[in-house]
């Protein structure tokens, strides 16, 4: 049997999630379907996430996501009393003076909540080296660092709780949701049918007409697209170019007595929370785990990480071994002889041009790409303009009223630079 609705959105993770909130609460009548292969909503990279946040971005259009992502995010916690797990526990980066990373972030200090702290009290509290061995420097290409900057407007949240909050408010908007349904295509047939085989010729107007799934064909006048690293191998065969490509993002959750001593060290914050600590070199990043008595250990490596994807990904144990451990512990004799207790994969989906989320519409097609390892920090942004887009508004309006080009994250008259600050 056929089932029908006014829009069918692909995907209940955050930017699925956060795009049908955003479609009901404008448009009250519209009948809209979530539907996800997982058995519930937040089960594909939203939950795989290591959930930092932060509104530290090398380009205004990401600032401006995540920004008034963020505040939507807290007024969720403290206005309407939903605990979303966020912390402002800040974001730590360590630098050297006068490196590239140095200047960027004196730049950004003009605009977001940034302030510079001395090498020596982060050495006391987190215990993290700034002079390294000259051997392991040469040897593991490592930097140590002269001073930290501590982002104020950054922290941690929980993407399960985040999406538990869109999800409730959808579901008592009327927005429907099938889980276990795997859609397997997208078909592209004429707006205006005359029954030939063959059909649709290159001289017909199109549209999305149904999706395949396993549990039949769906039909929808308006399609949104919100499958984050399965978009470009769905849209493939259609014809439309989902402006993605995946990398495998890993993280490993370790601990003994010395980390969980480290974790309750605020710096400058008034949280009791040590900040998201994004170390010198290579991009490894710590981050707290306060209710997991751990920290999550990852990073966004590039070179020989290959662009392929698998249905399960598995973190893999040589690579923590091998490359994270070993600069985990030439920084903080913390880590040394850490128990692995936990880890898990996903996937970033790369818009591999500007390191910046696509959000486009084709045909009566809606499609959200690329969040680049920040959709969580920005989905509530995602949503208002994917929300936008999908009712063919020039400008969405987001959280605080910012208005924002819709056109400047599209495909065709797009207007980013590129994000240089990519974790
Ligand atoms: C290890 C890791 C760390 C990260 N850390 C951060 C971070 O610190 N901060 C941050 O902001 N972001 C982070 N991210 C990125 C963030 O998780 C993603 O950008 C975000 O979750 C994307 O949300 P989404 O809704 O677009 O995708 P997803 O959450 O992946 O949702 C897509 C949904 O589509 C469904 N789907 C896919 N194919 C089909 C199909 N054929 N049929 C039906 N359903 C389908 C999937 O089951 C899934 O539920 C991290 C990601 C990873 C993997």
């Amino acid at each position: 049997m056929e089932r029908r609705y006014d829009v069918i959105i692909i995907g209940a993770g955050i930017s699925g999630l956060s795009t049908a909130l955003h479609i009901k609460e404008e448009n009250h009548d519209l009948s809209i379907l979530v539907i996800d292969k997982q058995n519930s909503y937040g089960q594909g990279n939203t939950g795989k996430s290591a959930a930092g946040f932060r509104d530290i971005f090398k380009t205004k259009v990401n600032r401006q996501l995540a920004s008034t992502s963020i505040e939507f995010y807290k007024k969720i916690q403290k206005s309407l009393g939903f605990d979303i797990g966020l912390h402002f526990n800040g974001y730590l980066f360590l630098v050297k003076d006068k490196s590239p990373m140095d200047a960027m972030l004196q730049e950004l200090s003009s605009g977001v909540k940034i302030e510079i702290v001395d090498r020596d009290e982060i050495k006391s509290s987190l215990n993290i080296d700034y002079e390294l061995e000259p051997e392991q420097r040469k040897l593991m290409n490592l930097e140590g660092y002269d001073k930290g900057y501590v982002g104020k407007n950054c922290g941690i949240i929980e993407p399960e709780l985040l999406a538990d909050y869109y999800f409730k408010e959808c579901v008592k908007l009327g927005i429907e949701f099938d889980f276990g349904t795997t859609v397997s295509g997208l078909k592209v047939v004429p707006t205006d049918p005359l029954d030939y085989p063959g059909e649709p010729f290159i001289w017909q107007r199109k549209k999305i007409g149904s999706l395949q799934t396993n549990k039949g064909t769906y039909s929808g006048d308006e399609y949104i697209m919100a499958a984050d690293v399965y978009t470009s191998g769905l849209l493939d065969k259609t014809g439309i170019d989902g402006h993605e490509r995946p990398k495998k993002r890993q993280v490993f959750q370790v601990t003994n007595d010395r980390i969980v001593e480290m974790l309750s060290e605020s710096v400058h914050t008034d949280e009791d929370i040590m900040p998201f600590t994004i170390l010198p070199s290579h991009g490894v990043f710590l981050r707290p785990a306060p209710k997991y008595r751990s920290m999550w250990i990852g990073v966004a490596d590039d070179l020989a990480r290959d662009f392929t994807m698998s249905e399960d990904p598995q973190p893999e144990r040589d690579f923590y071994e091998n490359s994270i451990y070993q600069i985990l512990t030439s920084y903080c004799k913390n880590f040394e002889g850490a128990s692995l207790t936990g880890s898990w994969a996903g996937y970033y989906s790369y818009n591999t041009a500007d390191m910046t989320p696509n959000i486009f519409k084709e045909l009566n097609l809606t499609v959200i790409s690329g969040t680049s390892g920040s959709g969580i920090m920005k989905g509530d942004a995602i949503g208002r303009i994917a929300a936008a887009v999908f009712s063919g508004k020039e400008k969405a309006k987001l959280y605080g009223n910012l208005e924002f080009q819709v056109s400047d994250i599209g495909v065709n008259a797009r207007k980013v630079q590129m994000e240089q600050l990519i974790l």
